[in-house]
Protein backbone atom coordinates (compact mmCIF):
# COMPACT_ATOMS: atom_id res chain seq x y z
CA UNK A 1 0.00 0.00 0.00
CA UNK A 2 1.26 3.12 -0.70
CA UNK A 3 1.97 6.11 2.10
CA UNK A 4 0.88 9.20 -0.21
CA UNK A 5 -2.24 10.69 -0.88
CA UNK A 6 -3.19 12.87 -4.15
CA UNK A 7 -4.88 16.40 -3.61
CA UNK A 8 -5.84 17.88 -6.94
CA UNK A 9 -7.27 20.97 -6.59
CA UNK A 10 -10.25 22.24 -9.11
CA UNK A 11 -12.35 24.85 -6.69
CA UNK A 12 -11.29 28.07 -8.57
CA UNK A 13 -14.22 30.78 -9.88
CA UNK A 14 -11.76 31.32 -13.29
CA UNK A 15 -11.74 34.86 -12.95
CA UNK A 16 -9.08 35.69 -15.98
CA UNK A 17 -10.88 32.89 -17.85
CA UNK A 18 -12.32 35.02 -20.58
CA UNK A 19 -15.10 32.64 -21.68
CA UNK A 20 -18.82 31.34 -20.15
CA UNK A 21 -16.93 28.20 -19.39
CA UNK A 22 -14.97 27.52 -16.14
CA UNK A 23 -11.70 26.27 -16.79
CA UNK A 24 -12.01 22.88 -14.83
CA UNK A 25 -14.97 22.17 -16.84
CA UNK A 26 -13.28 22.35 -20.67
CA UNK A 27 -14.15 19.08 -22.34
CA UNK A 28 -11.47 17.05 -23.52
CA UNK A 29 -13.62 14.37 -25.38
CA UNK A 30 -16.52 13.96 -23.14
CA UNK A 31 -14.20 14.41 -19.93
CA UNK A 32 -14.17 18.21 -18.38
CA UNK A 33 -10.67 19.01 -17.69
CA UNK A 34 -10.70 18.31 -13.85
CA UNK A 35 -11.34 14.55 -14.37
CA UNK A 36 -9.16 14.34 -17.39
CA UNK A 37 -6.49 15.24 -15.14
CA UNK A 38 -7.32 13.37 -12.30
CA UNK A 39 -7.28 9.94 -14.38
CA UNK A 40 -4.15 11.05 -15.69
CA UNK A 41 -1.95 11.52 -12.62
CA UNK A 42 -3.55 8.74 -10.96
CA UNK A 43 -2.42 6.35 -14.02
CA UNK A 44 0.95 7.38 -12.95
CA UNK A 45 1.10 5.29 -9.74
CA UNK A 46 -0.94 3.93 -6.90
CA UNK A 47 -1.93 6.85 -4.94
CA UNK A 48 -2.95 5.31 -1.33
CA UNK A 49 -6.17 7.84 -1.89
CA UNK A 50 -7.06 10.68 -3.99
CA UNK A 51 -9.11 13.99 -3.16
CA UNK A 52 -10.68 16.27 -5.48
CA UNK A 53 -11.34 19.63 -4.68
CA UNK A 54 -14.42 21.14 -5.44
CA UNK A 55 -16.45 24.56 -5.68
CA UNK A 56 -19.11 24.16 -3.35
CA UNK A 57 -21.82 24.60 -6.26
CA UNK A 58 -20.03 21.29 -8.09
CA UNK A 59 -19.80 18.49 -5.42
CA UNK A 60 -22.96 17.21 -6.36
CA UNK A 61 -22.74 17.04 -9.74
CA UNK A 62 -18.76 16.28 -9.77
CA UNK A 63 -19.75 13.26 -7.12
CA UNK A 64 -22.08 12.16 -9.74
CA UNK A 65 -19.33 11.84 -12.99
CA UNK A 66 -17.34 9.61 -10.77
CA UNK A 67 -16.27 7.44 -7.59
CA UNK A 68 -13.25 9.67 -6.54
CA UNK A 69 -13.73 11.29 -2.81
CA UNK A 70 -15.05 14.51 -3.83
CA UNK A 71 -14.59 17.22 -1.08
CA UNK A 72 -15.84 21.18 -0.41
CA UNK A 73 -13.34 23.98 -1.11
CA UNK A 74 -13.02 27.16 0.62
CA UNK A 75 -13.04 30.73 -0.23
CA UNK A 76 -8.94 30.59 -1.69
CA UNK A 77 -6.85 27.82 -2.39
CA UNK A 78 -5.32 27.66 1.09
CA UNK A 79 -8.63 27.45 2.29
CA UNK A 80 -9.56 24.75 0.40
CA UNK A 81 -6.40 22.68 0.93
CA UNK A 82 -7.24 22.38 4.52
CA UNK A 83 -10.41 20.97 4.07
CA UNK A 84 -8.62 18.07 2.02
CA UNK A 85 -6.00 17.73 4.38
CA UNK A 86 -8.82 16.49 6.97
CA UNK A 87 -9.20 13.53 4.79
CA UNK A 88 -6.00 12.58 4.47
CA UNK A 89 -4.85 9.80 6.66
CA UNK A 90 -1.35 9.09 4.88
CA UNK A 91 2.57 10.04 6.22
CA UNK A 92 2.77 12.30 3.01
CA UNK A 93 0.68 13.83 0.58
CA UNK A 94 1.18 15.45 -2.96
CA UNK A 95 -0.92 18.43 -3.63
CA UNK A 96 -1.50 19.91 -7.22
CA UNK A 97 -3.85 22.25 -9.40
CA UNK A 98 -5.95 21.33 -11.76
CA UNK A 99 -4.99 23.93 -14.56
CA UNK A 100 -2.05 21.73 -14.22
CA UNK A 101 -2.98 19.87 -17.23
CA UNK A 102 0.00 18.16 -18.76
CA UNK A 103 1.90 16.39 -15.93
CA UNK A 104 4.29 14.52 -17.01
CA UNK A 105 5.19 11.30 -14.95
CA UNK A 106 8.82 12.08 -14.97
CA UNK A 107 8.55 14.91 -12.53
CA UNK A 108 5.93 13.20 -10.00
CA UNK A 109 9.07 10.26 -9.97
CA UNK A 110 11.58 13.34 -9.17
CA UNK A 111 9.08 14.51 -6.47
CA UNK A 112 8.44 10.76 -5.29
CA UNK A 113 12.01 9.76 -5.63
CA UNK A 114 13.14 12.63 -3.57
CA UNK A 115 10.21 12.73 -0.69
CA UNK A 116 12.78 12.06 2.45
CA UNK A 117 15.46 14.89 1.96
CA UNK A 118 12.86 18.03 3.06
CA UNK A 119 9.62 18.42 4.85
CA UNK A 120 8.54 19.65 1.26
CA UNK A 121 9.78 18.93 -2.25
CA UNK A 122 8.95 21.70 -4.79
CA UNK A 123 9.56 21.45 -8.78
CA UNK A 124 11.10 24.93 -9.77
CA UNK A 125 12.11 26.37 -13.23
CA UNK A 126 14.69 28.98 -14.00
CA UNK A 127 13.34 32.34 -14.82
CA UNK A 128 14.69 32.95 -18.32
CA UNK A 129 13.61 37.31 -18.72
CA UNK A 130 15.80 39.75 -17.08
CA UNK A 131 14.15 40.39 -13.76
CA UNK A 132 14.06 44.02 -11.90
CA UNK A 133 12.20 43.99 -8.63
CA UNK A 134 11.47 48.18 -8.06
CA UNK A 135 14.66 50.25 -10.10
CA UNK A 136 17.07 47.11 -9.49
CA UNK A 137 17.74 44.49 -12.12
CA UNK A 138 18.16 41.13 -10.08
CA UNK A 139 20.70 38.12 -10.75
CA UNK A 140 18.02 35.79 -12.66
CA UNK A 141 20.47 33.08 -11.73
CA UNK A 142 19.08 33.46 -8.07
CA UNK A 143 15.06 33.81 -8.75
CA UNK A 144 13.24 30.23 -9.32
CA UNK A 145 9.58 29.91 -10.15
CA UNK A 146 7.58 27.61 -8.02
CA UNK A 147 5.22 24.98 -9.69
CA UNK A 148 3.00 22.62 -8.13
CA UNK A 149 2.37 19.46 -7.62
CA UNK A 150 4.36 19.53 -4.53
CA UNK A 151 5.36 16.61 -2.24
CA UNK A 152 5.31 17.48 1.77
CA UNK A 153 5.03 15.44 5.21
CA UNK A 154 1.18 15.44 5.61
CA UNK A 155 1.39 16.45 9.29
CA UNK A 156 4.11 19.17 8.71
CA UNK A 157 1.88 20.89 6.06
CA UNK A 158 -1.68 20.30 8.30
CA UNK A 159 0.56 22.45 11.00
CA UNK A 160 1.53 25.11 8.48
CA UNK A 161 -2.26 25.39 6.90
CA UNK A 162 -3.48 26.13 10.69
CA UNK A 163 -2.90 30.08 9.86
CA UNK A 164 -4.72 32.68 8.70
CA UNK A 165 -2.23 33.46 6.45
CA UNK A 166 -3.22 33.15 3.04
CA UNK A 167 -0.25 30.79 1.24
CA UNK A 168 -0.41 30.64 -2.40
CA UNK A 169 1.66 26.99 -2.05
CA UNK A 170 2.05 24.29 -0.18
CA UNK A 171 6.50 25.25 0.38
CA UNK A 172 5.89 28.97 1.43
CA UNK A 173 3.29 28.27 4.58
CA UNK A 174 5.95 25.23 5.45
CA UNK A 175 9.19 27.07 5.33
CA UNK A 176 6.98 29.94 7.78
CA UNK A 177 6.72 27.84 10.26
CA UNK A 178 10.30 26.64 10.28
CA UNK A 179 10.13 23.49 7.96
CA UNK A 180 12.47 22.18 5.22
CA UNK A 181 12.06 22.66 1.03
CA UNK A 182 14.20 20.31 -1.18
CA UNK A 183 14.25 21.62 -4.96
CA UNK A 184 13.84 19.44 -7.86
CA UNK A 185 14.23 20.54 -12.05
CA UNK A 186 10.42 21.41 -13.12
CA UNK A 187 8.30 21.19 -16.25
CA UNK A 188 7.31 23.89 -18.58
CA UNK A 189 4.46 21.44 -19.32
CA UNK A 190 3.60 21.56 -15.78
CA UNK A 191 3.13 25.42 -15.66
CA UNK A 192 -0.74 26.62 -14.95
CA UNK A 193 -3.54 27.10 -17.76
CA UNK A 194 -4.48 30.71 -16.38
CA UNK A 195 -5.81 31.64 -20.37
CA UNK A 196 -7.98 30.10 -23.32
CA UNK A 197 -5.42 30.82 -25.47
CA UNK A 198 -2.69 28.83 -23.02
CA UNK A 199 -5.05 25.87 -24.02
CA UNK A 200 -3.48 25.33 -27.50
CA UNK A 201 0.33 24.77 -26.57
CA UNK A 202 -0.52 21.71 -24.36
CA UNK A 203 0.10 18.25 -26.36
CA UNK A 204 -1.96 16.33 -23.98
CA UNK A 205 -4.78 17.36 -24.51
CA UNK A 206 -7.65 16.37 -27.23
CA UNK A 207 -10.24 17.93 -28.59
CA UNK A 208 -13.52 18.19 -26.91
CA UNK A 209 -16.40 15.72 -28.09
CA UNK A 210 -18.52 17.49 -31.03
CA UNK A 211 -21.96 15.31 -29.90
CA UNK A 212 -25.38 17.15 -28.94
CA UNK A 213 -27.54 16.14 -26.12
CA UNK A 214 -31.09 16.52 -26.68
CA UNK A 215 -33.20 17.03 -23.38
CA UNK A 216 -37.28 17.17 -22.81
CA UNK A 217 -39.26 19.46 -20.12
CA UNK A 218 -42.46 18.85 -19.24
CA UNK A 219 -44.88 21.06 -16.85
CA UNK A 220 -48.45 21.85 -16.25
CA UNK A 221 -49.84 24.70 -14.20
CA UNK A 222 -53.59 25.25 -13.17
CA UNK A 223 -55.65 28.81 -13.44
CA UNK A 224 -55.49 31.22 -10.91
CA UNK A 225 -58.28 34.11 -10.79
CA UNK A 226 -56.62 37.50 -10.04
CA UNK A 227 -53.00 36.66 -10.51
CA UNK A 228 -50.95 38.57 -13.52
CA UNK A 229 -50.48 35.75 -16.37
CA UNK A 230 -46.83 35.68 -17.54
CA UNK A 231 -45.71 32.92 -20.33
CA UNK A 232 -43.01 32.64 -22.49
CA UNK A 233 -41.34 35.33 -20.24
CA UNK A 234 -44.12 37.37 -21.71
CA UNK A 235 -47.20 39.48 -19.84
CA UNK A 236 -50.49 37.79 -21.65
CA UNK A 237 -53.32 39.74 -20.92
CA UNK A 238 -56.09 37.78 -19.11
CA UNK A 239 -58.27 37.41 -16.12
CA UNK A 240 -55.96 34.77 -14.39
CA UNK A 241 -52.78 33.94 -14.28
CA UNK A 242 -50.89 30.53 -13.09
CA UNK A 243 -51.26 28.43 -9.97
CA UNK A 244 -47.47 28.77 -8.60
CA UNK A 245 -45.02 28.92 -6.07
CA UNK A 246 -42.80 31.38 -8.58
CA UNK A 247 -44.50 33.71 -11.22
CA UNK A 248 -45.77 29.97 -12.51
CA UNK A 249 -44.16 30.50 -16.05
CA UNK A 250 -44.89 26.86 -17.33
CA UNK A 251 -43.27 27.58 -20.58
CA UNK A 252 -39.92 28.50 -18.98
CA UNK A 253 -40.26 25.80 -16.33
CA UNK A 254 -40.72 22.96 -19.07
CA UNK A 255 -37.75 24.88 -21.04
CA UNK A 256 -35.31 24.74 -17.92
CA UNK A 257 -36.25 21.28 -17.34
CA UNK A 258 -35.15 20.42 -20.90
CA UNK A 259 -31.72 22.20 -20.57
CA UNK A 260 -31.23 20.32 -17.54
CA UNK A 261 -32.29 16.92 -18.89
CA UNK A 262 -29.54 18.06 -21.99
CA UNK A 263 -26.73 18.29 -19.52
CA UNK A 264 -27.69 15.63 -17.31
CA UNK A 265 -28.23 17.83 -14.20
CA UNK A 266 -30.81 16.74 -12.88
CA UNK A 267 -34.71 18.76 -12.78
CA UNK A 268 -35.93 22.41 -11.99
CA UNK A 269 -37.35 20.88 -8.31
CA UNK A 270 -33.60 20.15 -7.57
CA UNK A 271 -31.76 23.63 -8.87
CA UNK A 272 -34.45 25.31 -7.31
CA UNK A 273 -37.01 23.95 -4.41
CA UNK A 274 -40.34 25.18 -4.30
CA UNK A 275 -39.76 25.05 -0.31
CA UNK A 276 -37.11 28.08 -0.99
CA UNK A 277 -38.94 31.08 -0.05
CA UNK A 278 -35.87 32.93 -2.01
CA UNK A 279 -38.25 31.50 -5.05
CA UNK A 280 -41.68 32.62 -4.15
CA UNK A 281 -43.19 34.66 -6.55
CA UNK A 282 -39.60 34.74 -8.23
CA UNK A 283 -39.57 35.86 -11.90
CA UNK A 284 -38.79 33.00 -13.98
CA UNK A 285 -36.72 34.70 -16.23
CA UNK A 286 -34.40 35.04 -13.31
CA UNK A 287 -34.35 31.13 -13.10
CA UNK A 288 -34.13 30.71 -16.34
CA UNK A 289 -30.87 33.03 -16.32
CA UNK A 290 -29.18 30.84 -13.47
CA UNK A 291 -29.90 27.25 -15.06
CA UNK A 292 -28.20 28.66 -18.49
CA UNK A 293 -25.37 30.15 -16.30
CA UNK A 294 -24.72 27.04 -14.68
CA UNK A 295 -25.18 25.11 -17.73
CA UNK A 296 -22.59 27.48 -19.26
CA UNK A 297 -20.32 26.49 -16.13
CA UNK A 298 -20.35 23.08 -16.54
CA UNK A 299 -19.04 23.18 -20.70
CA UNK A 300 -22.05 23.55 -22.71
CA UNK A 301 -23.32 26.11 -24.95
CA UNK A 302 -27.01 25.68 -25.96
CA UNK A 303 -27.94 25.19 -29.69
CA UNK A 304 -31.53 24.87 -29.93
CA UNK A 305 -34.65 24.80 -28.31
CA UNK A 306 -38.23 24.01 -29.78
CA UNK A 307 -41.26 24.77 -26.92
CA UNK A 308 -44.90 23.67 -27.40
CA UNK A 309 -47.76 25.46 -25.86
CA UNK A 310 -50.70 23.32 -25.39
CA UNK A 311 -53.62 25.79 -23.97
CA UNK A 312 -57.39 25.92 -24.80
CA UNK A 313 -57.18 29.56 -23.44
CA UNK A 314 -55.49 32.02 -23.33
CA UNK A 315 -54.87 32.27 -27.47
CA UNK A 316 -51.11 31.79 -27.62
CA UNK A 317 -50.53 33.14 -31.26
CA UNK A 318 -49.87 36.78 -30.78
CA UNK A 319 -47.59 36.47 -28.77
CA UNK A 320 -45.11 33.81 -29.60
CA UNK A 321 -42.80 35.91 -31.73
CA UNK A 322 -42.15 38.62 -28.33
CA UNK A 323 -41.92 35.04 -26.68
CA UNK A 324 -38.59 33.72 -28.82
CA UNK A 325 -37.05 37.15 -28.52
CA UNK A 326 -37.95 37.14 -24.67
CA UNK A 327 -36.10 33.80 -24.20
CA UNK A 328 -33.08 33.83 -26.98
CA UNK A 329 -31.18 36.35 -25.52
CA UNK A 330 -31.68 34.77 -21.75
CA UNK A 331 -30.34 31.73 -23.40
CA UNK A 332 -27.51 33.04 -25.31
CA UNK A 333 -29.27 31.74 -28.32
CA UNK A 334 -29.79 33.22 -32.18
CA UNK A 335 -33.22 33.74 -32.79
CA UNK A 336 -32.86 31.40 -35.59
CA UNK A 337 -32.78 28.62 -33.02
CA UNK A 338 -35.35 28.95 -31.18
CA UNK A 339 -39.43 27.89 -31.93
CA UNK A 340 -42.56 28.53 -30.21
CA UNK A 341 -45.67 26.49 -31.27
CA UNK A 342 -48.92 26.46 -30.42
CA UNK A 343 -51.89 24.30 -29.82
CA UNK A 344 -55.36 23.01 -28.55
CA UNK A 345 -56.23 19.87 -27.24
CA UNK A 346 -59.90 20.21 -29.24
CA UNK A 347 -61.71 21.20 -26.06
CA UNK A 348 -60.39 17.44 -24.75
CA UNK A 349 -59.52 16.97 -20.91
CA UNK A 350 -58.40 19.50 -17.96
CA UNK A 351 -56.83 21.93 -20.92
CA UNK A 352 -59.46 21.54 -23.10
CA UNK A 353 -62.45 22.57 -20.12
CA UNK A 354 -59.50 25.66 -19.87
CA UNK A 355 -58.26 25.02 -16.03
CA UNK A 356 -54.91 25.28 -17.28
CA UNK A 357 -51.98 24.82 -19.62
CA UNK A 358 -49.65 22.27 -20.43
CA UNK A 359 -46.14 22.96 -22.12
CA UNK A 360 -43.42 20.82 -23.77
CA UNK A 361 -39.91 21.77 -24.58
CA UNK A 362 -37.28 19.99 -26.36
CA UNK A 363 -33.36 21.89 -26.10
CA UNK A 364 -30.30 20.77 -27.38
CA UNK A 365 -26.26 21.26 -26.16
CA UNK A 366 -23.06 20.91 -27.15
CA UNK A 367 -19.60 21.17 -25.42
CA UNK A 368 -18.26 24.61 -25.65
CA UNK A 369 -15.50 24.30 -28.30
CA UNK A 370 -12.26 26.00 -26.81
CA UNK A 371 -10.18 25.80 -30.17
CA UNK A 372 -12.39 27.20 -32.17
CA UNK A 373 -14.29 29.62 -29.55
MG1 LIG B 1 -43.79 24.57 -12.85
Amino acid sequence: MSDLTLILLAAGNSSRFKVPVKKQWLRIGHDPLWLFVTNRITDMFPFAKIIVVAHPDEVAFMQQMCDIDIVCGGETRHHSLRNAMAHVDTPYVLVSDIARACIEPDLIMRLIDAKERADCIVPTLAVNDTVVYGEKTVDRASIKRIQTPQLSRTEMLRTALDTPHDYTDESSAIVAIGGTRHFVEGDIRADKITRIDDLAALECLGIPSTMSFTGNGFDVHAFEEGKPMVLGGVQIENLYGFKAHSDGDVAIHALIDALLGAACMGDIGMLFPDTDENYKNIDSKVLLQRCVEKIHNFGFMIAHADITIIAQAPKIAPYKEQMRRTLAPLMGLNLSRINIKATTTEHLGFIGRKEGVGVIATASLHYFDWING
